[in-house]
């Protein structure tokens, strides 16, 4: 018995010296690289042991920078480093901000503008190039460079077309870089009675029409007077409006007013034209009271005020468009348009 407590006593000497020489060989590599012993304790408490040799072959204040910033996380220290190897000149809080994005952007240099744009809400990966294409040339803020670029909105009109997606339907997104196919005309178009209707294009998709007489009916409640005036519009009408407007003002100013054919949501007969078809909406307590409500009948203000630069189009205070009720209460919620909300919450595949 007496044998086995000196044996026992032996051995933890022996850890004990053995921990002692580890804690001070690690201390003699710290203070040989030259770092401080408040630095050391830093390190020590937040750097995990394996990385400790790339604080033992020089003093490098950035290291310490890096371990010390506010957002540094100790199990990413391997990403900053690789990160900070091929960035050294940049500031370490844009590096610890960008490798704690957690997306893959080692080949995109570390600066303060891919800093902020990472933390925005809407950023989406697949579009930083871009982000920083447009952010770099133009003096705008990062969440205006997001809505811009995840709009397309920073390429030329028309100059990158897709077809859109008719299986997207109620959110389907047509605009000046979406198109419908050729010769599409819905199949389920319902004619408005003169109650809800005022104009000649007075055809809507069913489940729009049925939203559109209800949002009619709860307005007149509130005492206000709605009545489309333009809603469905064919391939072939648009045509003639179009080249009409380019006759009368030039190819390039139609094309801030009015879509080509195939490009006008028209098109798709889910969108109306309400009571004026011109500014003089504006104001007006039926365009007050669609800004405040239409949301819940699952229509949207679809070419705001200050968000021409986003959808391509001068305000038009007349123009809804039928999205369904969840997406029109996160685009009104969020103050966003189709074209940010499409590329956010259906391109990019979130849910809320
Ligand atoms: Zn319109």
């Amino acid at each position: 018995m007496k044998k086995i407590k000196k044996w026992l006593i032996i051995i933890i000497i022996v850890i004990l010296i053995v921990l002692c020489f580890i804690i001070f060989n690690r201390k003699n590599n710290f203070s040989k690289a030259g770092y401080s012993e408040k630095e050391i304790n830093k390190i020590v408490k937040m750097v995990s042991k394996d990385d400790y040799n790339y604080f033992y072959k020089k003093y490098d204040d950035s290291l310490i920078d890096l371990i010390s910033s506010k957002d540094y996380k100790k199990n990413k220290f391997k990403e900053y480093i690789k990160y900070y190897e091929k960035n050294s000149n940049s500031k370490i809080s844009d590096i610890v901000t960008i490798v704690n994005s957690g997306y893959d952007l080692m080949d995109y240099p570390a600066s303060s503008l891919l800093a902020s744009l990472v933390k925005e809400k809407y950023y989406i990966n697949s579009n930083v190039a871009r982000y920083l294409d447009y952010g770099n040339s133009n003096k705008i803020s990062s969440k205006k460079i997001v809505s811009i670029v995840n709009a397309d909105a920073d390429l030329d009109f028309y100059s990158k077309t897709n077809e859109a997606k008719l299986s997207d339907n109620n959110l389907i997104l047509v605009n000046k870089y979406n198109h419908l196919p050729d010769g599409y005309e819905p199949d389920d178009l319902v004619t408005l009675t003169s109650k809800y209707n005022s104009g000649r294009n007075s055809s809507m998709r069913k489940e729009a029409a049925e939203a559109f007489m209800k949002m009619v009916d709860g307005a007149m409640l509130d005492g206000i007077t709605l009545k489309n005036a333009s809603a469905y519009r064919s391939y072939s009408y648009q045509v003639n409006l179009y080249n009409s407007y380019v006759l009368r003002d030039g190819k390039e100013k139609a094309d801030i007013y009015s879509a080509r054919a195939g490009y006008s949501e028209h098109q798709t007969g889910l969108c109306t034209d309400i009571n004026t078809i011109d500014d003089s909406f504006d104001g007006t307590d039926a365009a007050k009271w669609l800004k405040d409500n239409a949301y819940k009948y699952g229509f949207i203000i679809r070419f705001p005020k200050d968000k021409e630069n986003v959808t391509g189009y001068k305000y038009e205070s007349w123009h809804y468009r039928y999205v369904g009720e969840k997406a029109a209460k996160i685009i009104f919620d969020e103050d966003l348009t189709l074209e940010e909300y499409y590329a956010f919450y259906v391109l990019n595949k979130k849910t809320t």
